[in-house]
């Protein structure tokens, strides 16, 4: 009897997961590969869809085109999950069940979180809210820019330092950023904690294209009256365009299952296995130890499907999860720079730089590329 996998969310984790299982059990594995959407989108790509680079249709991989030995992909919401009978509803009215669950649903924003945000700023850590954001920016002419962060821990912790820099560049280029400012407000001390030449990269960019930087501070709420941007420590920030980082939280019928802890789903953070037999959770929606980045929940993915492997073989166990990871930054006309970072081998987290570069800015577009060939074999 071939292995029953249920892959629940085919994102950067689900994705890689099935990939490898299909590719080497082929048709000794059945996997099921369960999302809501149309189509994956790298959460990178966002930022080319904000700052009008490229459509929303442009970035998205139609999950239509994944055709894998194997491999089941069905289009459905998932309004239910048992971890004990490792069992799943659907708003297709049907359930499937499988001997392996694999949790990889991602992590959702909490928009009512932060009082304002949603009638009075913007966010660009969705698709549709990136694209939203491309429509106001070219009536951006002059004014206070506040790229904000309402809470820890959110994705790619990078991502609002490319967004500030990037931003720095695009009014630039429009010929508009003597009349206007731009400030960034993230939550932690430095823009990268674990890696303190990274930070200093990313602090000096902002001295020198005179981006203001407010640490260790948190969003937490917009006043559209007063135009104000409010931190948790009472201070203000005018603004008049809010590029924000929401809330983030596991998905709402992953909370509904009773599997989170604190939000999310607790793991072994060697095996990824949850507590309940047979079930695993990869990804953001998972609590490993690691930030919430593809890379990371896309090397979970690996560890999981090499323990199927195993099971379906009898071969030995996979070596246990690494925690290493490596995120592009984008420095705007520097190019790319990269950050190499391990969560898990010492007694804290540590990261290596490397500066932007036109060597990584290929090796980052290569990392995109190579995922769309073997995903969905473009
Ligand atoms: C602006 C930005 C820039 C980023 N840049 C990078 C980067 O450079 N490098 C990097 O590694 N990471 C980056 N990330 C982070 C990265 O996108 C995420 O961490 C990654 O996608 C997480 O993978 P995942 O598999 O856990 O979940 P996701 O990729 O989020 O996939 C979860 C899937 O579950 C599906 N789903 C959710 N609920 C349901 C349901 N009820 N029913 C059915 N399907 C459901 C969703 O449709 C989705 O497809 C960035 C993110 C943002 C926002």
């Amino acid at each position: 009897m071939p292995l029953r996998v249920l892959v629940l969310g085919a994102g950067f984790g689900g994705l890689e997961l099935t990939t490898i299982l299909s590719e080497e059990l082929g048709d000794d594995v059945e996997v099921t590969l369960i999302d809501k959407g149309e189509g994956f989108t790298f959460g990178f790509a966002k930022l080319d869809v904000l700052f009008g680079h490229k459509t929303a249709d442009a970035v998205r991989l139609p999950y239509a085109e994944i055709s894998k030995p194997g491999v089941r992909f069905v289009r459905e919401t998932i309004t239910a999950i048992d971890p004990a009978a490792r069992r799943v509803t659907t708003d297709g009215g049907g359930s499937y069940d499988g001997d392996v669950l694999v949790v990889a649903l991602g992590a959702d924003y909490d928009f009512d979180h932060t009082p304002g945000l949603a009638e009075h700023g913007n966010e660009f850590y969705s698709v549709a809210g990136a694209a939203r954001l491309a429509e106001l920016l070219p009536s951006f002419t002059a004014g206070h820019a506040v790229v904000g962060v309402c809470a820890a821990p959110f994705k790619c912790p990078p991502a609002p330092s490319e967004a500030a820099l990037l931003l720095h560049e695009h009014l630039l280029a429009r010929g508009v950023r003597d009349a206007c400012e731009i400030s960034i407000v993230i939550p932690f001390g430095a823009p990268v904690p674990p890696s303190p030449e990274t930070s200093r990269a990313l602090v000096a960019a902002f001295a020198e294209r005179d981006i203001g930087f407010v640490a260790r501070r948190r969003v937490a709420s917009l006043d559209g009256a007063r135009s104000a941007v409010v931190l948790d420590d009472g201070s203000e920030l005018p603004y008049d365009l809010f590029l924000g980082v929401p809330k983030h939280r596991a998905p709402d019928v992953v909370i509904a299952s009773g599997m989170t802890v604190d939000g999310y789903v607790p793991v072994d953070s060697a095996t990824l296995a949850t507590s309940y037999p047979g079930v695993y959770a990869v990804g953001d929606v998972a609590t490993v130890g690691v930030p919430k980045a593809g890379v990371f929940a896309e090397g979970a993915g690996r560890v999981v499907a090499r323990q199927l492997i195993a099971q379906a073989r009898g071969g030995e166990p996979p070596a246990p999860y690494d925690g290493l990871g490596s995120c592009y930054i984008e420095f705007g006309g520097e190019g790319v720079a990269r950050v190499d970072v391990d969560f898990l081998s010492g007694p804290s987290p540590t990261g290596t730089f490397q500066p932007p570069s036109e060597a990584l800015t290929i090796e980052k577009q290569h990392f995109g590329t190579s995922r769309a060939a073997r995903w969905f074999g473009r």
